[in-house]
């Protein structure tokens, strides 16, 4: 099923209210690619001020807790995100998984409980390098979908309207500068394709497949045009327009 290219900029713990003109210039080029859905997640500092000042792209968090509020010190839920004019949250990045012990279960709730704020939700699956050169990685990536992603009646409503996606992202190729060949991206988005079929029927069809690590304007045409991949989960190459709108260019250039 033909989708949306889908091009989301991760800017990780970086930024500080210098970098809103970073935003605004993403913004004004995103206006040239009307068939691209494009979004940025800022640090929690800046999703207000990113929202008032630029309406024509998404944006999101990187992270939320499973409560709606209480004594939870230094955390930020769901609801709060939405008010204050997020769209979605990233959840599961192999950052969170790593630095804060983030396991399938608890990113599951955490995207349960960002659909009923109302927030879509991009879940970050992949696999380590120990697990690839094992011969693991399919098994622990689709693993990893069937525990993370989030279940129930809001979850089929929210995979029908398009307000779920996955982020394929090998822990190796990102930041480093390693991209997976394209040949391995296509055998994992499928791998990916069928666990999401599998929790969702034919609806599973429906949630975008973005890649993650390491893209660039040098390489994402080709990683864009591969069979299965929904768009791109965007990391060092967001953090400037300059660096960030010809990967938005190549999405562009791939529809129709
Ligand atoms: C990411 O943070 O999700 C990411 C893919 O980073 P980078 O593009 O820098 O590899």
């Amino acid at each position: 099923m033909p989708h949306r290219p889908y091009i989301v900029g991760n800017w990780k713990m970086n930024g500080t209210r210098a970098m809103l003109a970073e935003a605004r210039a993403i913004a004004r080029g995103a206006a040239r690619y009307p068939d691209v859905d494009i979004a940025l997640a800022p640090p929690f500092t800046l999703i207000g001020a990113l929202r008032a000042e630029v309406s024509e792209i998404g944006v999101g968090g990187q992270d939320c807790h499973v409560a709606v509020k209480g004594a939870h010190t230094g955390d930020v839920s769901a609801a709060m995100l939405a008010d204050i004019g997020a769209d979605f949250v990233i959840l599961g990045h192999s950052e969170r998984r790593k630095d804060h012990g983030e396991g399938d279960a608890l990113i599951r709730a955490k995207a349960e409980a960002a659909l009923a704020a109302g927030l879509g939700v991009i879940v970050c699956v992949g696999e380590t390098l120990e697990e690839r050169d094992a011969g693991k990685a399919e098994a622990i990536v689709s693993g990893q979908v069937d525990g993370s992603i989030p279940l129930g009646d809001a979850a089929a409503e929210a995979v029908a309207t398009g307000k779920v996606a996955v982020a394929y992202e090998p822990v190796w190729a990102i930041g480093t500068g390693r991209v997976a060949a394209v040949e391995d991206v296509v055998a994992m988005h499928a791998a990916v394709r069928a666990r999401l079929v599998a929790a969702y029927g034919e609806a599973g069809e429906k949630v975008r497949i973005l890649y993650g690590g390491s893209v660039n304007a040098g390489n994402a045409a080709d990683l864009l045009a591969a069979e299965g991949v929904g768009g791109a989960l965007v990391g060092g190459a967001s953090l400037t327009a300059d660096a960030f709108l010809p990967i938005v260019a190549a999405a562009g250039a791939g529809e129709g």
